[in-house]
């Protein structure tokens, strides 16, 4: 029995899917939740450390061999459906799935291959094309040491820390030939050949293949080429990019897999349009131009920032030096090769960019936003000179979160009695959500203190523990000790880029200060995030903050929480009361911590940026101005901080601390109400996935759709 139980359990390990379904990962922490929390919630290095014996006796302790059992055969089921969108829309994509290139995917944080928003949108993508049965293909980079790991020293300032990964401790395995040899992929670099193996993991329905160049058959040099996401310089990227665009669609050909569709989700990819070109060359002797257009009609480019500095350039010297076989094979001119990712052709100093040879490789090209969609078509629309703004060819989908992934058990279980069992199949219609004017307006608030409080439990066990190496012997605050669960607490973790402005609520001390320590009305802010290495100006601004924590002025209700991951951004949006977002209006392509935030029924506040700029309606959050923008970036910052203690001073605050009569909090509650109803049908991944679907992946195969 125990053994059974025990292959059982092994078996949930080696799919991913158990990360989404709370039900499955709430049996590792019952069976002991000390080690569910040391392992960083990796269930195969949890199952090694807690070993078999203990796993039975506690099993039996704890009555769960049935629900390991169901568990257990809720996967198999899972597997053996074909999921919801499958045969009605998705049909054609059977035999020529999508593959999805991304440099980055965040699953899970036991997974640690990404960095942060691209990545953890890749996940969510995966998540739903499993869940709605859209046949998919993930293609990336293994990386040994993934991103680095943050540390806070004793002046605040970022250390960087990086790991090896321990692969026999995650559920990936090496492709193989039948005698058990690894598959080999090579591809041309630099005037030499270089190697990788290929990494499978199953995610639901689909799976992810990563390649690795961590193998005996490269040298040195080329075997640490993937040893970690968005290290070293511009030439380990070209070659990065180049393995994942060229090495991917190779992969893909060695599995025997054809594609009908190719996502490039950022420009990290593309050159796997020109690989397919060649082959389409030499395989069946088309021209270039031919071969582009049959390429370009199955290619979906999604770009992801309006920040120039976001779309990778490489010099003209570099390409040449990586890439001269490549363009050999297309047999292209230097001009018409480097032209390929230049906006004018004859500018022969004009670099590589990426992303302008995804949107020239692709017919179908999105922003992921409404806004962003619009900054996108301006910001390239030199590349279509005959076309007015409004017509260059990049529409929008706008981005939508994962909902299991995000969503805290708690409301998941309110969302069970008051929709519908059976409202998760269909949460992107708003239907699905109208039992939320059912709401008793104190059950709401009860779930959502029962999180508050226990994001606090774990900032406080976090800081304690982040904090204790440095050895604060003297009588300084420890941050977060402080912390109370009646006070407005408010979230802000991102990536530190200076566009996203996390000092804004500090451009006036004394008024940050008022705000903090109000006698009747006081705040608490968690911040969390990493800065690039290279960035010297995230990692100043991250000082300040961390300065800020141990400062007695602010009694220890200013908190950073070092090393922002999945699992401390999931604590965070399921337990805060607000979600602040503070970026320089339109630099944010879309922003999803909002999202997840208002899933588990707390407000965003944010400025009419990204998503925010469409979903705002007036009742179901709050706005940071009115969406103006100006040419000089210190006159937006002078103007937008005024609206930032505005919007806080003048209606977040008093609104979140107004009791009626019956002594709870109404009006905050009502918005908490219609923020669920109004948003959460919209700015799912389910949504999202269907927008693709029928607006990108069937147009792409040749099919029509009919909706
Ligand atoms: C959701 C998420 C992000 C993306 O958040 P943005 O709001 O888009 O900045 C980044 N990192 C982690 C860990 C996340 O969970």
């Amino acid at each position: 029995m125990a053994k059974e139980m025990i292959s059982h359990l092994r078996k949930i390990t080696q799919n991913l899917w158990w990360c989404w379904h709370p039900e499955v990962w709430q049996l590792f922490n019952e069976l002991d939740p000390k080690i569910w929390q040391e392992t960083n919630h990796n269930p195969i290095a949890f199952l090694d450390m807690l070993g078999e014996e203990e796993i039975a006796k506690r099993a039996k302790e704890h009555a769960l061999a049935s629900r390991i059992l169901y568990a257990s055969l809720r996967l198999d089921e899972y597997l053996a459906s074909a999921g919801p969108a499958s045969n009605m829309e998705a049909g054609p994509l059977h035999v020529a799935p999508v593959a999805y290139f991304c440099a980055e995917f965040g699953i899970h944080e036991s997974l640690p291959i990404y960095s942060g928003g691209l990545g953890v949108l890749a996940g969510d993508h995966l998540k739903a094309a499993s869940d709605l049965g859209v046949p998919l293909i993930g293609v990336g980079l293994f990386y040994a040491e993934g991103y680095f790991q943050q540390g806070i020293d004793e002046e605040g300032y970022q250390q960087e820390f990086y790991g090896r990964t321990n692969i026999a401790q995650l559920p990936i395995h090496k492709v193989t030939d039948k005698a058990g040899v690894p598959l080999e992929v090579s591809i041309e670099l630099a005037g030499r050949s270089i190697k990788a193996h290929v990494w499978e993991t199953p995610v639901g329905r689909n799976r992810l293949i990563m390649l690795d160049c961590d193998i005996a058959a490269n040298p040195d040099e080329d075997r640490r080429l993937t040893t970690q996401l968005y290290g070293g310089d511009h030439a380990t990227r070209i070659r990065q990019e180049a393995l994942l665009g060229i090495g991917g669609v190779r992969a893909l050909k060695l599995l025997g897999v054809s594609p009908g569709v190719y996502h490039l989700n950022e420009g990290h990819s593309a050159f796997a349009t020109l690989e397919l070109c060649a082959q389409l060359m030499e395989e069946e002797g088309e021209s270039f131009e031919d071969a582009r257009d049959r390429v370009s009609k199955m290619t979906v480019f999604t770009t992801h920032t309006p920040v120039p500095a976001g779309h990778d350039r490489f010099a003209p010297h570099m390409l040449e030096d990586a890439l001269s076989s490549l363009r050999e094979r297309l047999r292209l001119s230097h001009r018409e090769f480097h032209g390929l990712g230049r906006i004018n052709l004859d500018n022969a100093d004009e670099p590589f960019c990426m992303t302008v040879l995804a949107l020239k490789m692709s017919d179908y090209c999105n922003g992921v936003s409404h806004l962003h969609g619009r900054v996108s078509r301006r910001m390239w629309k030199d590349l279509w000179p005959f076309r007015k703004t409004a017509h260059v060819p990049i529409d929008h989908i706008t981005n939508g979160v994962h909902t299991s992934s995000f969503l805290a058990p708690q409301m998941r279980l309110l969302y069970d009695r008051h929709l519908g069992s059976d409202w998760m199949p269909h949460m992107d219609q708003p239907e699905a959500w109208a039992g939320m004017a059912q709401v008793d307006p104190g059950e709401l608030w009860e779930v959502h203190q029962i999180l508050k409080s226990e994001l606090i439990d774990f900032v406080r066990e976090r800081v304690r523990l982040q904090n204790a190496p440095r050895g604060d012997g003297h009588n300084r605050i420890m941050p977060g000790q402080n912390l109370e669960s009646d006070i407005l607490t408010i979230g802000f973790a991102r990536r530190f880029a200076t566009y996203k402005r996390a000092d804004l609520l500090m451009s006036d001390m004394e008024r940050f200060e008022a705000l903090i320590n109000d006698s009747a009305r006081p705040i608490q802010i968690i911040y969390a995030g990493k800065a690039h290495p290279a960035d010297e100006n995230g990692k100043r601004l991250i000082q300040k903050i961390v300065k800020l924590t141990t400062d007695p002025v602010f009694q220890g209700r200013v908190v950073f929480l070092a090393d922002y991951d999945m699992n401390v951004g999931r604590h965070l949006v399921q337990g805060v009361d607000l979600w602040l977002n503070n970026p320089r209006r339109p630099q944010e392509a879309c922003g999803t911590s909002g999202q997840k935030v208002v899933l588990n029924g707390a407000l965003n506040c944010s400025v009419l940026d990204g998503w925010w700029a469409e979903a705002y309606d007036g009742k179901n959050g709050f706005a940071i101005g009115t969406g103006k923008e100006f040419a000089d970036p210190g006159q937006q910052d002078i103007h937008d901080c005024e609206r930032l203690y505005d919007v806080l001073e003048q209606e977040v605050i008093p609104m979140y601390y107004h009791e009626s009569s019956s002594g709870l909090r109404r009006e905050w509650i009502e918005r908490m109400t219609w923020a669920i109803t109004s948003l959460g049908w919209r700015f799912n991944a389910q949504r999202m996935m269907l927008d693709y679907l029928r607006n990108a992946y069937l147009p792409a195969v040749g099919a029509t759709t009919s909706s």
